[in-house]
């Protein structure tokens, strides 16, 4: 203890979501009810902690049904939505499975099959390789959803190529400020684009976004605990650095605080991503109380209160 005194303006929401809630119970649901082990298909939430204790319980994670040494167990689809072959291919194999995606990603997979069952061609708005892209597409036939990532991308694409018209949908983690300067452009160039009856940035997002930008201007450093290839936590890491806090990073627990860095500041900014369980928001502050007095300021920017039911079956 250095005697340094140092503020903590904590986000408020922060962490988990209830899309993730929803898919941790199932997996924990599912190894009482089956018994383990259980497999489950890609990282059931992109959180490290998350994964090691579900492994501790009895979860076996692989990346391809492929992979599954015993098909006499249940597997169970992430939190982040599959391609519609992988549950075929799972009916295939005489694979039981059970599908942890969130709601609000499968109403964004309902959009884009409607869209196309209209005789729309379909622009996602999304990062490349993200396994919710990756899902999304995945829901229709190749060349029905067109990616789209940047500003560039946007300004680039030619009604030309499709003959249809137009819809869009998007990732439900992105940047919301990021992703409305996509929508303007896409809009200007397309002015009869139809666009999603409630936006597909979900709201466990915007409220984590929205408290970081209320946050951000205040801090000297800002941190978000979450993992690497956690989309909606490195969106807020954007936002901490877009709205006024350049010194902006993700944490992860894979290094230690950098303490020589913090003690040159007077207040951090701290928040969590959707997938980053509370427990590690607590490590952190532990973890500074080693080293100063430290004194939290919680912003509750909004209340949450949604939920999402579990399959019935483990009700
Ligand atoms: S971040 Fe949003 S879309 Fe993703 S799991 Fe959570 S509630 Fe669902």
């Amino acid at each position: 203890m250095t005697g340094k005194k140092i503020k903590i303006f904590l986000a408020s929401p922060r962490g988990f979501c209830a899309g993730v809630d929803r898919a941790i119970e199932i997996v924990e649901k599912s190894l009482k009810k089956f018994g383990s082990p259980i497999y489950v298909r890609h990282e059931i939430v992109h959180n490290k902690s998350v994964v090691e204790n579900l492994k501790k319980k009895g979860a076996i994670f692989v990346e391809e049904l492929s992979e599954i040494k015993d098909s006499s167990r249940p597997v169970i689809f992430s939190a982040h939505g599959v391609p519609k072959n992988i549950p075929e291919e799972a009916e295939k194999k005489n694979i039981f499975f059970i599908d942890a995606t969130c709601p609000l990603v499968t109403k964004v997979h309902k959009e884009a099959d409607r869209h196309h069952k209209n005789g729309y061609q379909i622009i996602l708005i999304g990062h490349k390789d993200h396994p919710e892209v990756i899902g999304t597409m995945g829901q229709l036939p190749v060349g029905s959803i067109k990616l789209i990532e940047t500003d560039k991308d946007a300004q680039n694409i030619n009604i030309g190529e499709f003959n249809k018209p137009l819809a869009y949908v998007t990732q439900t983690t992105l940047s919301i400020d990021d992703t409305m300067n996509i929508i303007e452009i896409l809009r200007k160039k397309f002015p009869n684009i139809k666009s999603p009856i409630k936006e597909d940035i979900c709201y466990a997002t915007t409220n984590r976004q929205n408290s970081v930008k209320k946050i951000a201007p205040n801090c000297e450093m800002f941190f978000v605990i979450g993992s690497e290839n956690s989309s909606n936590s490195k969106r807020l890491v954007e936002t901490a650095k877009k709205f006024g806090c350049a010194k902006s990073e993700l944490f992860d627990f894979s290094n230690s605080l950098p303490i020589n860095q913090i003690m040159k500041v007077k207040t951090i900014g701290l928040t969590s991503g959707a997938s980053a369980p509370e427990k590690l928001i607590k490590n952190f502050i532990s973890a500074l109380k080693k080293y100063f007095e430290v004194e939290i300021n919680e912003i509750i920017t909004s209340e949450e209160k949604v939920t999402f039911k579990l399959p019935k079956f483990l009700d």
